[in-house]
This record gives structure tokens, C-alpha cells and sequence, in this order.
């Protein structure tokens, strides 16, 4: 009876994205609901991951950051100077999101993004991101965000894209209106006080959302993300594998759907950036992708990069 009660308060009302990106969250829990746009699998609160990483400051990472032009810079100056640009009178008014319009149209673009973060692994990311001159997109959890603000300040300084996935993993499709319009206020202001951005978009968790969701996330200012690929990095846990799948599964114009709070995912990068590259393609944020691909993006609306 409790299992038939849960797949109907699931069902009822229910219309969202395909994939498991969540499942990480919900061991135990995995319902398939389908009604007619599409499905989730989904289930309870943010347990995988409580504890995993260290809470606190973040510091400094060992190796030298790149810039975007592949200037070498150590951390301490481009935090500094960063932070003088951003927190400016006003400017954390501003929804400012890097689009470099200056890329090559006829290059093949892929747009890298990783869920869950920050954590310990993310450093590591942003670094080779920066090396090879890429950037991605971080949907970041506000609860995370708030205890180690280092990380994500370093992703935007890197020129990587980040934006919210909620403020700890909940399935938004469960709150109230209130509290779906707190969650997503709460998160992008710990996105705000770390960087000084303010994001006009975020991923709800699990990809869930439905006629509230949408209405509220309207009146938040605020755009859905999706993905269009989902790498299961979550249940792979293997650096080869996950290798192996992007490099057979790969298409132009892809948002790739991975986590930047396993290990495996991060070392995986080591090879799957480079390559990337080799093989000829931009990776770029998400916004940059939809520049690109003539896609405007508006409070409200669900985009997964398909025109
Ligand atoms: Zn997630």
C-alpha cells in the first residue's frame, strides 16, 4: 500500500525528464513515472553523498590555475582581482554569464555539465578545463555552495559556468509553491555571495518539474536545464568506462549530464577532455552552447540543446 501510495504521489501531476541522474540520492527508491512528456527516476532526500567531502573553507588548489587564454595565474591573484571586479556596486545585480562570441561557428560543440558539486573534485576539473582552454557548466546544490564558495568562485574565474540544482537535492515537484520559490531563492543567493553571478537558469533535481515548477521558476526569473545525454557516471564509478562511453557516444551539440562528486568521473576527465579536444570539438558552457544553436532562453522554459 505505502509503495502504491508513493508511485501515485509520484505519478499525479508528475512531468518530468528522463534519466536517473538522482539515483545517486535515492538507493532504494526508483520510480519510473510516466505522463506522457516524459519520466523520472527519483525518490528521498540527499543521503549518498552527506559527509562525503570536506565542509569548511575550501583552499587553495596545489597546482596553478590557467586562465582562459592560458596565461598561468596562481590562484590567491586571480581570486583577488576577481573579487574586486565582481563585488563592484550593483554588479551583483547583474546576470552576468560568460558567452564567448568570438569561437568558431563551424567547429562541433559539446557542453560538459557537472551536478551535485562543489566538492574536492571539482578543483581538479576546473584545472584541466582551464588547461585545455574548455569550459563547462557546475549545477551546484545552494547547501553545498554556501560551505565551500572557494570552489565554485574558482570555476566562474575559470570561465565555467555555474549554476544551481537546488538547495539540497530535493524533488521540487514535492514543495509547496513557497517553498520551491524559497529553494530556488535560497540557492541562487549562495551562487550570488560566492561569485557575484547570478544565474538565469538551474537544473532541478532529477530533472523533475511540472506546471507549478515551470510557474514558479517564471516568476523566479529562472530557466530549466536539461541534458540531452546522460552518462550514468553515478552507477559506473569507472574512469575506463565512462572514457569509453563519451568516446562512442559523442555527438555535436550534445549537453553531457555527469557529477563532479566522484572520484572516478574526475580522473575520468583526464582523458575525456583531451581527447575531446583532439577529436575537434569546443566544449563549452551551456549558454555558450545556446548562443551558438540561436537558442533564447526564457524564465519559465525547459531546454535540453535540442533546437
Ligand atoms: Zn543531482
Amino acid at each position: 500500500m505505502a509503495a502504491l501510495a508513493l508511485l501515485l504521489s509520484l505519478t499525479v501531476g508528475l512531468s518530468v525528464f528522463s534519466g536517473a541522474e538522482g539515483a545517486a540520492f535515492a538507493e532504494g527508491v526508483s520510480v519510473a513515472a510516466t505522463t506522457g512528456q516524459a519520466t523520472v527516476t527519483s525518490g528521498g532526500a540527499p543521503v549518498a553523498e552527506a559527509g562525503a567531502t570536506p565542509t569548511g573553507q575550501a583552499t587553495a588548489p596545489s597546482g596553478a590555475a590557467v586562465s582562459d587564454n592560458g596565461y598561468p595565474v596562481t590562484y590567491a591573484a586571480f581570486s583577488s582581482s576577481y573579487a574586486a571586479t565582481m563585488h563592484l556596486p550593483g554588479t551583483d545585480l547583474l546576470r552576468i554569464q560568460p558567452v564567448r562570441t568570438y569561437l568558431d561557428r563551424t567547429r562541433p560543440m559539446i557542453a560538459l555539465t557537472f551536478d551535485d558539486g562543489p566538492s574536492q573534485y571539482t578543483e581538479e576539473i576546473v584545472q584541466l578545463l582551464g588547461s585545455y582552454g574548455c569550459r563547462a557548466t557546475f549545477c551546484v546544490l545552494g547547501s553545498r555552495a554556501t560551505k565551500q564558495p572557494e570552489r565554485i568562485r574558482m570555476a566562474v574565474a575559470q570561465g565555467s559556468e555555474v549554476v544551481g540544482h537546488s538547495w539540497n537535492h530535493k524533488l521540487l515537484t514535492k514543495l509547496s509553491n513557497k517553498a520551491i520559490k524559497k529553494d530556488l531563492q535560497k540557492t541562487n543567493k549562495a551562487i550570488r555571495a560566492a561569485t557575484g553571478v547570478s544565474p538565469a537558469m538551474y537544473r532541478p533535481p532529477y530533472g523533475g518539474y511540472d506546471k507549478d515548477v515551470r510557474r514558479v521558476s517564471k516568476r523566479q526569473k529562472l530557466a530549466l536545464l536539461m541534458w540531452s545525454y546522460d552518462t550514468y557516471d553515478w552507477k559506473l564509478r569507472d574512469a575506463r568506462k565512462l572514457f569509453k562511453l563519451i568516446q562512442e557516444d559523442v555527438r555535436e551539440g550534445q549537453i553531457i549530464l555527469m557529477h563532479d562528486i566522484h572520484e572516478q568521473t574526475a580522473e575520468a576527465m583526464e582523458q575525456v577532455i583531451p581527447w575531446l579536444v583532439e577529436q575537434g570539438y569546443e566544449l563549452v558552457t551551456v549558454s555558450e552552447l545556446f548562443y551558438y544553436k540561436g537558442i533564447k532562453v526564457k524564465p519559465g522554459g525547459v531546454y535540453n540543446g535540442s533546437v
